[in-house]
Order: structure tokens, then sequence, then C-alpha cells
């Protein structure tokens, strides 16, 4: 289990926020190519609780803030995502998040961490 507390990062509302979010997107992943990959189609296929060939377990949304800022739940700033596209939206992202958080020095640990022990 994650050791962080959710609610210290995203907010005591992330819960509903992030299902609202989901609900939006009819359970399907909104990525539409933001994470540097060509869905077919224009937008990706994965739906929550899809099994693509390949995969070993179901797709499981997770809700990205597309400004990198885990405390903006403007629903402008967040999409709902499989972890395929997740994971290749953030690398860019995790990268300045880790350089930001040692430059600030106030201990944190790197943003990237605490979002990647938010996913399910
Ligand atoms: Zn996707
Ligand atoms: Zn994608």
């Amino acid at each position: 289990m994650s050791p962080v507390n959710d609610a210290s990062l995203f907010g005591p509302n992330w819960g509903r926020i992030s299902l609202s979010i989901k609900e939006r997107a009819a359970w399907r992943c909104e990525c539409r190519g933001e994470c540097g990959q060509a869905h077919e189609g224009g937008r990706c296929q994965h739906r929550q609780g899809d099994s693509p060939e390949g995969r070993r377990r179901p797709v499981i949304l997770t809700v990205h803030h597309i400004n990198g800022l885990p405390w903006d739940h403007h629903p402008g700033n967040l999409l709902a995502l499989c972890e395929g596209c997740h994971n290749h939206m953030d690398m860019p992202m995790r990268q300045a998040h880790a350089k930001q958080t040692r430059e600030r020095g106030k201990g944190l640990r790197p943003l990237f961490e605490v979002i990647h022990e938010h996913q399910p």
C-alpha cells in the first residue's frame, strides 16, 4: 500500500474530482496524442477494465494534471489517461519536477515519486 496520504497532496476532494473526470471521459483514455504516441482514430482506445493484447492486467485509468501541479484540479487541467499514456506523458514533467524540487531545497520528495505511487 502507498505510504502517501493522497489528501495531503491532492486535497480531500481528489477522490470525487478524479471520479468526475473519468466519468467525463466515459471511462476511456482521453489522450489524443498528448503523450507523444500515435493513437488509432486519433484518440487512445483504452477503456477502464479493457484487457488489450500483450498486457498482463486490465487498463486502469488515472487522472493526469496537465500543468504538473497536483493541487490544480481545474477540469481543464485534468485528463483521464490509461497507464500507458500517463507514463509517457509524465516523462518530461517528472524530470522537471525532480529538478524543481531539488532547487527548492525543501527536502520534499520529487513529485514524480508521489504521483507514481498515487496510481492504483
Ligand atoms: Zn491511453
Ligand atoms: Zn496517448
